[in-house]
């Protein structure tokens, strides 16, 4: 899996993606993370790559000429997607995560200021992706929430000891409570069911747990899963 990112803050991605798992992985070679910069791509003398708005109103848009041909410089393969990061795309989620993770290359367009020049949305017609109904300064968390839900589904990317089996989401519910040690903490304990070592108990009490906390916390996601149950 490649992701090829366009951004004008290149450091932003490559500081987030050289700590703790992603770090593993990348060094690995389970996936690879380029950068591109539109601002390489300016035919301006100054490197300028927003400009005010026609129309009037505030803030800076981003200029069709770099980011088109900054995207057309990226050698595209067969089974390639591109993404713009956008508040106004569709909400990510787990099942797109997934479908996203069968792609070969993720080509992940970011934003900065008021956004981008609509005729980069013309031309390049991605498939517009948001992580939220709120808006962010820039295009470049979205595009590490991205990468890091997507990677995560990539064979290599989690050791033996993360597991992505059993997260929320996975089986259509939110995971069961976590506890390590002590036993014991300000008098609150460990359940029991969870240090006899009788594995088919503890399955059958993560699974009620699971769905327990599941009618409480996301109803809507109870609902659905009720009915896959009937
Ligand atoms: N004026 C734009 C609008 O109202 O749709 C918002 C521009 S936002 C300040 C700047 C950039 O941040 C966007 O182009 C996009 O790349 C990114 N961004 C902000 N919020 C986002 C979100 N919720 N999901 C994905 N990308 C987002």
């Amino acid at each position: 899996m490649i992701f090829d990112v366009m951004t004008l803050f290149p450091e932003m991605i490559e500081d987030y993606l050289s700590h703790s798992i992603m770090k593993r992985a990348l060094s690995n070679d389970v996936f690879t993370v380029n950068t591109i910069n539109p601002r390489d791509y300016t035919l301006n003398k100054h490197k300028k790559v927003d400009d005010t708005p026609y129309g009037g109103g505030a803030g800076m848009v981003l200029m069709a000429q770099p980011y088109v041909d900054a995207y057309e410089s990226i050698k595209k393969l067969e089974n390639s997607q591109t993404i713009m990061l956008s508040p106004q795309g569709k909400p990510l989620n787990d099942g797109m995560v997934n479908e996203l993770a069968t792609f070969d290359q993720l080509i992940l367009m970011c934003g900065h200021y008021e956004g981008f020049d609509e005729r980069i949305r013309e031309i390049v017609k991605p498939r517009e992706i948001s992580i939220g109904d709120f808006v962010l300064t820039g295009g470049e968390l979205p595009a590490l929430c991205l990468i890091d839900a997507v990677s995560r589904k990539i064979e290599g990317t989690l050791g033996k000891i993360e597991s992505a089996d059993e997260d929320t989401f996975s089986n259509g519910l939110v995971e069961y409570p976590h506890y390590t040690k002590p036993r014991e903490y300000r008098g609150l304990k460990v359940p029991d069911v969870l240090l006899n070592g009788n594995h088919k108990e503890i399955n059958e009490y993560r699974l009620q747990q699971s769905i327990e906390r599941t009618k409480i916390k996301r109803p809507d996601l109870y609902e659905k899963w009720s009915k896959t149950c009937d």
